[in-house]
């Protein structure tokens, strides 16, 4: 694959205590360094205006006199430091470049990969939390659908965490869909089955909220038996990967039960998938705190378009996922 990356998206350091820490970034390029055919790719920040396309202007503005005048606690899990929007507008610029590449027809070996952080999945409209200050993977999905070629474009989001940010900025918009799996009952706590959209946007937002417990199994079955359909009749010319590795059963803050194997299954169920509806695609690292499991994921993602085939999980889906995915498939009116 290839990986966008930056030595900017370091200097975000909201302290040692702090799971969404630089280690990250760190352990996944060791994790990567004796991998066959890994390439980076620095990318410009993103400018204000492309920020400015999904986040209000106000927020922006209060957010980079923040980070100006030496940051500090957002709220008590959000924290930046002076360097933090600097990094805040790389991390973006790296998601535009993985959507510019992705569009460009960088595919099989070439997929891009934005490695960017702070992470930006929870960042709403009009404001930062859950560590996520701009929605990177909402800033790529508007820069293709305004500046590139692309009329439709599809975000899946399998970081533990409902993707709330995302689902916020989109939630009314028909040529933007946002499908999340995650825990139930988890942080931020939305993400239920019946938030499906309003507007020229309903029944373009598809939650998946997971038990507690749930495995690989529960996953490839939501992957093939909800998301493909869904997907399939989207028809996106884009799919971009919300990718956080913290549903991996060693992540230390949740109660999924995916192996790092869940992650290639994924990977390889989700290229199909943008195969089948021609769009391209391309992957946005959210969280992952695990620094072992991070890199070892992110390594078995760019495997799979390494040539790697993926070990597909025996074992059947938990009746209760069967009864979520009955669910939003009478949501959404998914043949399931
Ligand atoms: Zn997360």
């Amino acid at each position: 694959m290839r990986f966008g990356y930056s030595d900017t998206c370091l200097e975000h350091d909201p302290g040692s205590r702090h799971p969404e820490s630089p280690d990250r970034l760190r352990a996944i390029r060791e994790g990567l360094k004796r991998k066959h055919g890994v390439e980076y790719v620095e990318a410009d920040p993103a400018t204000i205006e492309q920020l400015a396309a999904v986040h209000d202007r106000e927020y922006l503005e209060e957010i980079r006199s923040f980070c100006a005048d030496g940051g500090g606690n957002w709220d008590p899990d959000t924290i930046a430091v002076e360097e933090t929007w600097d990094a805040a507008l790389r991390s973006a610029g790296l998601a535009c470049w993985a959507a510019e590449a992705a569009l460009e027809g960088e595919d099989g070996r070439e997929t891009p990969f934005s490695l960017g952080r702070p992470p930006g999945h929870h960042a709403v409209t009009d404001d930062a939390m859950g560590f996520c200050f701009a929605n990177n993977v909402a800033v790529a999905a508007q820069h293709a659908l305004e500046d590139l070629r692309a009329r439709r474009v599809a975000i899946v989001d399998w970081d533990v965490h409902h993707g709330n940010g995302t689902q916020d900025i989109f939630y009314d918009r028909g040529d933007v869909f946002v499908a999340s799996i995650h825990e139930s009952g988890l942080y931020p706590g939305t993400g239920d089955v019946d938030e499906a959209g309003e507007g020229d946007g309903e029944g373009t937002t598809v939650n998946v909220p997971m038990p507690a417990g749930a495995d690989d199994a529960d996953y490839l079955r939501t992957v093939e038996g909800v998301l493909a359909p869904a997907l399939e009749s989207f028809d996106p010319d884009l799919l971009l990967v919300s990718a956080g590795f913290d549903a991996h059963r060693h992540d230390p803050i949740s109660r999924i039960r995916l192996s790092t194997d869940a992650y290639a299954v994924m990977t390889d169920r989700l290229r199909t998938i943008a195969n089948d509806t021609d769009a391209a695609l391309a992957f946005v690292l959210e969280g992952g705190y695990g620094l072992e499991l991070l890199a070892e994921s992110v390594a078995i993602v760019h495997e799979v378009f390494d040539g790697q085939r993926p070990i597909v999980p025996d074992g059947d889906v938990s009746d209760d996922v069967d009864e979520t995915l009955s669910a939003v498939a009478d949501v959404h009116g998914i043949d399931y």
